[in-house]
């Protein structure tokens, strides 16, 4: 078998009389008067292959296996289908099954089955309409955004997914030890501690998963200018959100030369690349989410693919929020973070599309953001969008050696632990700007699905790491 045989979506496109392999799982069987009806999907596209089964070409034994989950080689021929919503069916003159699932036992084919029991058995919901879609628009969107990049002179770079500054102060961090030894399994497991001096330690000091790759990607940016980062990075969120995960995906891009006016202009010429290509290349798994998940997605989709954010500072957002009326649960003032209640009044309700946020007070945001001359905020920004609140958070970096200084020290940071990012700023400094992005959040953006859990394959949240 190669790996290079004919998928179901290349068979829709064969001229009828065509002989074709069609590999797949069964996702249905309908048999009617002795002819049965297989609607097969293998994952490469949203539609099924209708495979029909004349009466008598197969024994009746042989037909009864082909239930849901079951995984078969049919041959054929390509026909035009007499039925509506589909150009062509195969007409099937060989069946070799690879294994069966029981129909008694097979998790996957209750139909209506919640997002959180399709979320216990994640290692086989992707076989569905639903996640099948979602995977494949992932993997398309990632294609995306290195598409995107490349093809402005961005650099790829890889930064360290195990780090020993707990610097930047993004989020709880998980420790990366080898001090701890577990013993036993399951309810029985427990941790041994060898050693509580982190200089026995693998690395001679803590370490812990990265929270983001940025203070990295400004070391390789100010050598190759512009470059990005896509790769994991680990929180230990404890909020149990629909939108926090503690293991996700982040797109990092960093630019020299670049204030954050042209850090603004990126965000939005990306998340408009990413959403036109999906529409141009993931159309009928769109047209499912906005049928079955979201009502408006294609309408925000090819609204936001066109046309621009709204910008506006922090302070005209507060002065915004304080004027609306509404009763907010967490009352918002002029120095205090947006709650998501606040980001998702400004997208839905008072500007009806995403938002870019600037200028915030400087205690809110993370000490290396660009200190304006008022001394109070910062050249940072954040895009918001309707349904989901932040997607993008980013900011023009302070490139002035004794501000970023004075800013490490009101932070309470060590600075020596900063030895190599204040290097940056003795030699050779610039203007530089950047954004993290969470891809997991654009993926809820696009296919309109409501927790963060159901667009990565297996989830990692507190109290949950299966598979
Ligand atoms: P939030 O306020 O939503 O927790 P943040 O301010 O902590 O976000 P940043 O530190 O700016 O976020 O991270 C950059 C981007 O990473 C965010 O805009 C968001 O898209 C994404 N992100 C942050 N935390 C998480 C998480 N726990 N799970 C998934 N995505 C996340
Ligand atoms: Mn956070």
């Amino acid at each position: 078998m190669d790996y290079r045989r004919s998928y179901v979506k290349d068979i829709f496109s064969l001229a009828p009389g065509s002989e074709v392999d069609a590999y797949g799982w069964v996702k249905t069987r309908r048999d009617s008067k002795g002819v049965s009806f297989v609607q097969l999907s293998d994952g490469s596209c949203f539609q099924d292959l209708q495979v029909v089964l004349e009466a008598g070409a197969f024994p009746e034994e042989t037909v009864k296996q082909l239930t849901t989950g079951t995984s078969v080689r049919f041959r054929g021929e390509v026909v035009e289908s007499p039925a509506a919503g589909q150009a062509v069916e195969l007409k099937a003159t060989q069946l070799e099954i690879y294994g069966i699932a029981d129909a008694t036992t097979y998790p996957l084919q209750k139909k209506g089955a919640t997002m959180e029991f399709l979320r216990e058995i994640s290692h086989l919901r992707v076989r569905g309409n639903t996640f099948g879609a979602v995977f494949r628009v992932r993997s398309e969107a990632a294609y995306a955004v290195h598409k995107f990049f490349h093809e402005r002179g961005f650099r790829w770079i890889h930064t360290p997914i195990i780090t020993a500054s707990d610097c930047e102060g993004a989020g709880a961090m998980f420790a990366v030890s080898t001090s701890l030894e577990a013993t036993g399994h399951g309810d029985d497991a427990q941790w041994k501690l060898k050693s509580a001096d982190p200089t026995q330690d693998f690395f001679g000091k803590p370490a812990f998963l990265t929270v983001s790759g940025q203070l990295e990607a400004e070391t390789m940016a100010l050598g190759l200018t512009n470059v990005y980062t896509f790769g994991p990075t680990f929180r230990a969120e404890n909020s149990n959100t629909a939108r926090h995960l503690a293991e996700f995906w982040m797109i990092e891009p960093e630019m020299a030369f670049c204030s954050l006016e042209g850090d603004m202009k990126l965000a939005e010429e990306f998340l408009r690349y990413v959403i036109q290509h999906l529409l141009d290349h993931c159309g009928p798994d769109l047209e499912f989410f906005n049928q079955r998940i979201e009502p408006e997605l294609l309408k925000t989709l090819e609204h936001v693919a066109t046309s621009s954010f709204e910008h506006m500072t922090y302070t005209e957002a507060v002065e915004a929020l304080a004027a609306s009326g509404e009763k907010f649960e967490f009352p918002c003032h002029w120095g205090a973070d947006l709650q998501a209640e606040h980001e998702r009044w400004l997208t839905e309700v008072k500007v009806g599309r995403p938002v870019i946020l600037t200028d915030y007070p400087k205690e809110i945001k993370a000490f290396y953001m660009r200190l304006n001359e008022d001394g109070k905020t910062v050249r940072a920004m954040d895009v918001l969008a309707p349904r989901i609140g932040e997607i993008i958070g980013g900011s023009q970096r302070e490139e002035r050696l004794d501000i970023l200084e004075d800013r490490i020290e009101e932070f309470g940071l060590p600075k020596e632990a900063y030895w190599w990012y204040l290097d940056l700023r003795r030699f050779g400094s610039v203007p530089h700007a950047g954004f993290g992005l969470g891809f997991e959040r654009l993926l809820m953006y696009v296919t309109g699905m409501k927790n963060i859990r159901d667009v990565i394959p297996y989830h990692r949240t507190p109290g949950s790491a299966e598979f």
